[in-house]
Formats: structure tokens, sequence, C-alpha cells
């Protein structure tokens, strides 16, 4: 589909949230990386797209109604076997049916299991004032607990991206901590110039979530994402 497909379709059904199979769809068209990801409709087809990914994948809920996936029990990881697979199918729609009796379930979306890497996020909101402002942080305690975290407004010039991602205080996990990969943080300056971009060429975007990415030595991909629409005129 493309991105005007997936608005529209959303829009059609009336909703504003996107699920993380459809926001990765957009982002990916906007070349930036994300965890190949597909929906299944059925426990055989969650197999079948395992076994077409290569094991070990992640399966989680795909729903507009359940926004926090893991708290809810929504996320399974390193799933290894075909085994782990169909169990994994049945817990996830087993506890999401108990917490949320009326959410409306699309399927369960089916990943590679990326390596582990360090987490950062990158995230886009509306400023009543600057209007589209970009955060950077890491994952995780880090902008939970410790609201680490840096901000420029859209457009970023090639300097913002450099200064947001160095003025963080825990700038140093980035450089290897402690045996940590070292990031390759030019990678991540592309990273927010190209989230820059789409946010300017899709005004209709009204937030925007990567947490987590998982940023390497030679790259990083975006594991989650969620996108909320302007509400339509
Ligand atoms: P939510 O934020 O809705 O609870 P996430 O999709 O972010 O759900 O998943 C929760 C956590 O699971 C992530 O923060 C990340 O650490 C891990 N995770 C999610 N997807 C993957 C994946 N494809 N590969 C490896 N780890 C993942
Ligand atoms: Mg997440």
């Amino acid at each position: 589909m493309t991105e005007r497909q997936v608005i529209d379709r959303a829009r059609s059904e009336g909703r504003s949230v996107l699920t993380e199979i459809e926001a990765k769809e957009l982002l990916k068209q906007a070349g930036i990386s994300v965890v190949d990801t597909r929906l299944a409709t059925s426990k055989e087809e969650a197999l079948s797209i395992s076994q077409q990914l290569g094991l070990p994948v992640v399966l989680k809920i795909a729903s507009p109604d359940v926004v926090h996936k893991s708290d809810a029990g929504g996320v399974k990881l390193d799933l290894g076997t075909v085994k782990q697979v169909g169990e994994a199918y049945d817990d996830i729609l087993k506890a999401i049916k108990k917490q949320y009796p009326e959410a409306k379930i699309q399927g369960v979306s089916v990943q590679k299991m990326a390596r582990p890497g360090v987490e950062v996020i990158i995230g886009m909101s509306k400023d009543a004032q600057f209007g589209p402002v970009i955060m950077f942080g890491l994952g995780g305690i880090l902008v939970e607990v410790l609201k680490d975290v840096s901000f420029r407004i859209v457009p970023l010039e090639r300097r913002d991206a450099r200064e947001m991602i160095r003025e963080i205080k825990g700038y140093p996990l980035l450089e290897g901590y402690r045996g940590q990969e070292v990031v390759d943080v030019s990678h991540l300056e592309e990273l927010l110039l190209k989230v820059s971009d789409f946010v300017e060429q899709n005004p209709e975007v009204k937030e925007l979530d990567l947490n987590p990415i998982f940023a390497y030595s030679d790259g990083a991909v975006a594991v989650d994402a969620r996108v909320v629409l302007e509400e339509s005129k």
C-alpha cells in the first residue's frame, strides 16, 4: 500500500491512530529502517510468516485500541520454535480479550527478533507555537524516569541533529560505555534528518514515536512505531 492508501484506510475506519504495522509501512516508504513486520490473522498464518521470516520472531497484538502493547501482555519476544509461536499467538489473544474486551483486534503482527542494540527513541509532537518538534533520547528508564531528552524544531539541519544527539546526558552510552556496542552516531543523525523530512512532507501526521530504535555500530532499526493523525476536517 502507498502512504496515501494507508492513511485513507485508517480514516475510512474512523481511526486517527495507526497500528504498528501501518506506522512501519509509512516509515519504510520514507526510507526509515524498520523491522520487517507482517500481519497474521490466524495462528496458521502466524506460523507460516514466522517460517518465511526465519526464527526467532516476535509476536505482538495488532489493535488500534491497545497502545501499550507489552503492558497488556501483548508482546512475546524471542520465539525460537514453531511451538512457541503457536503458544504465543494464543496467549496474546487471551490476554488482550481479557483486559480489553471491547478492543478491535486486527490480528497479530509477526516480526524478526532484532539483535540487541543500544535503545534510542525519536519522537515528534506539535507545539502550539513552534509547530512540529522532534525529540531524541535514550530508550527505557533514561527517558521514562530521567527525562534525558533533547528537542529541535522541524525542519532539522545537520547541525541540529548533531547537537541534539550530543547534548543528552546519556551520550557516553553511545560511545561504547562498559563494553557496549559503539553506536554509529552519524547514522543516527541521518535518521533524525529523515524523520524531519517525513514530518515536513506529511502534515497530516500529528504525533510520531519510534520507541525503541535499536542502534548499532553499522546502522539502526526501529522495532516499534506509533503514528497519530490529525483529526480529519
Ligand atoms: P510497547 O511499547 O507497545 O509496549 P514494543 O513493540 O515497544 O511494545 O515492545 C516492547 C519491547 O520489546 C521493546 O521496547 C523492545 O525492547 C522489545 N522488542 C519489540 N520488538 C522487538 C523486535 N522486533 N526485536 C527485538 N526486541 C523487540
Ligand atoms: Mg514501544
